[in-house]
């Protein structure tokens, strides 16, 4: 079966940016009410309520605490009771909803009849309607446009997330009504691509899944879209609703979600429904387990490792790339199942994977501890010792500890876990096999260490970019939380640039051959490939990303070792 995930699907600008804000303020202040639900997505809400922001129906009651204007906007009315209560308003409305309000306070000043084409009783139109001073026409299809009264000098605007083909049918409509027609077509571009994209897919496919709220106005509208074009659709808010509903004689799958769904919403249906599929259940599965569990990630490491200790002709290679795949295997099982609430929003489907498995997990995590240390005890106790700082470092840095009464992990830190996370992977694959068990202090030794720690540092910031929404959601602080997605691409991109010249002018100085200068530069353009669909591409399965960057690792791994017969 095969599955196409629509690319506008999940949030838009506006809603990202009010869910941003409201987040940091969570952070920040104790008591945070939202007019109304701050979208109309349940398992959101019920999320932010847990965080302290409690959606609040009527104005009557909010006598304290901060007031959050959501996306929708409000009316002036709502907003000047609010500053006379003296509340302290924070106004999320969407700048696009916004420039809606300024064209109906711009024409009713000059004598114009309002009418919004949108849904009577949504939120926005209801906003919209408080700048025209209530007296606007409200019209949600061409039946009721035909009951208007004539009129002089009308505008049409309409609520940003209509239909754009119904709006021009009802504006031809109110033509008939009126003198003088000025139409606004103020859909917002996110509304019209994602329906433009939707009727696309819904065409395409046997059957369409659509993901948001039952109450989402905009998430019904792709739903009924797709009715059009698809003989099966489903409206659900998660992935539960599925269960029960036989696929096998389903092609294609289309999937989108409205304005209003999450990322991790989004994910979970889609892998469910990666899952569900009997013809590759088996191989999926597989899949699954490979890359949930940590094996892949180890097995890169172990890639990674030999490739470059092979380079660097060093004697035990197969020894020191065992260690390193059982650490890094049995870190990330370890992690992941410290931190399991954090997976649930960047990662479901590893969530319920680690969840579901976690004492056969944790069983095979301490054996490959074991045979971790007893490997590395036999090859010497320095770099046995080595090892358990290493691992000490890779697990305590998630561990909650109380310091002066507070409680802290290193990993909260913003920027600590990248930090760490490069740290150890160098240590495991260069600093203890090249440096202390082969007391090398040559300079090819020294750039090795600098390019494994480079690579999987920068690997890590895509990873954070990638999680942004789930971390953010969870409360987590990474580097791209606190500085931007922006400035932490760019550094990424800069160390990967420092790191090719650096390479390169260490290896002319020094008399050395060209294999680390063209591994360096060959990394940096699948770097490049994949830093393209970290910014570009939304709604990609959470396992393909881990795919792609655990080959930040395995594909150095596979060219240093072709090199090493050439050097
Ligand atoms: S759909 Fe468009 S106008 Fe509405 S909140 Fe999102 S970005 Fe703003």
């Amino acid at each position: 079966m095969k599955i196409i995930v629509a690319e506008t699907g999940g949030f838009c600008w506006g809603v990202r940016r009010a869910m941003d804000k409201i987040l940091d303020l969570s952070r920040k202040k104790e008591e945070i009410y939202t007019l109304g639900p701050l979208i109309h997505n349940n398992q959101v809400v019920a999320l932010l309520e847990s965080k302290g922001v409690k959606p609040e129906k009527k104005l009557e009651n909010l006598d304290k605490g901060t007031v959050v204007i959501r996306a929708h906007g409000t009316t002036p009315q709502v907003l000047n009771n609010l500053k006379e209560k003296g509340l302290d308003v924070v106004n999320l409305t969407c700048p696009k909803v916004g420039k809606v309000q300024g064209i109906i306070k711009g024409h009713i000043n000059k004598g114009y009849q309002v009418v919004i084409v949108g849904d009577e009783g949504h939120a926005e139109v209801v906003s919209l309607k408080g700048y025209s001073n209530n007296t606007a026409f409200v019209v949600g299809s061409v039946e009721e446009a035909e009951k208007l009264p004539e009129m002089e000098k009308v505008i049409v605007v309409s609520q940003t997330t209509f239909n754009y083909d119904e709006f021009f049918k009802i504006v031809d409509k109110v033509r008939e009504k009126a003198k003088e027609v000025k139409e606004f077509c103020t859909i917002c571009d996110s509304t019209h691509r994602r329906q433009d994209e939707v009727k696309k897919i819904a065409s395409q496919v046997d059957c369409m899944i659509i993901i948001g709220g039952k109450h989402s106005a905009n998430t019904t509208r792709l739903a009924e879209i797709s009715k059009q074009y698809c003989p099966v659709v489903y409206h659900i808010e998660t992935e539960d609703e599925l269960k029960g509903i036989d696929f096998s004689n389903f092609d294609k799958v289309g999937v989108s979600a409205g304005a209003s769904t999450p990322s991790w919403i989004i994910n979970s249906v889609v892998d469910y429904l990666r899952f569900v599929d009997e013809k590759s259940r088996f191989s999926k599965r597989v899949l699954g387990i490979v890359f949930n569990s940590g094996l892949f990630r180890g097995f890169s490491a172990f890639v990674f490792s030999y490739g470059l200790l092979s380079l660097a002709n060093f004697q035990d290679s197969l020894k020191f790339s065992v260690i390193a795949f059982l650490y890094i295997f049995s870190m990330t099982l370890f992690n992941g199942i410290i931190d399991l609430e954090g997976l649930r929003f960047s990662n479901p489907t590893k969530f319920y994977f680690l969840k579901e498995n976690k004492t056969l997990l944790i069983a095979i995590g301490i054996i490959s501890l074991t045979l971790l240390a007893l490997l590395s005890i036999n090859i010497s106790l320095n770099v046995f010792f080595i090892i358990l700082l290493a691992s000490l470092l890779g697990l305590l840095y998630r561990i909650k500890l109380r310091l002066k009464g507070r409680i802290m992990r290193l990993f909260d830190i913003p920027g600590s876990k990248n930090i760490i996370y490069a740290l150890a992977w160098s240590i495991v694959i260069v600093f203890n096999p090249l440096f202390i068990y082969g007391k090398s202090n040559a300079l090819s030794s020294f750039l090795m260490f600098l390019f494994v720690f480079t690579v999987v540092f920068v690997g890590s910031i895509l990873s954070d970019i990638k999680d942004i929404q789930g971390d953010k959601f969870y409360g987590r602080e990474t580097l791209p939380i606190l500085i931007g997605t922006e400035r932490a691409l760019r550094i990424a991109n800069w160390l990967v640039i420092i790191l090719i010249l650096f390479i390169g002018v260490a290896a002319i100085t020094d008399g050395q051959n060209f294999s680390m200068p063209i591994l360096t530069m060959l990394f940096g353009g699948y770097y490049m490939l994949v830093n393209k669909l970290v910014v570009k591409k939304r709604n990609v399965s959470p396992l393909y990303y881990e795919f792609l960057l655990d080959n930040f690792a395995l594909i150095p791994g596979l060219l240093a070792f072709v090199f090493s017969f050439f050097k």
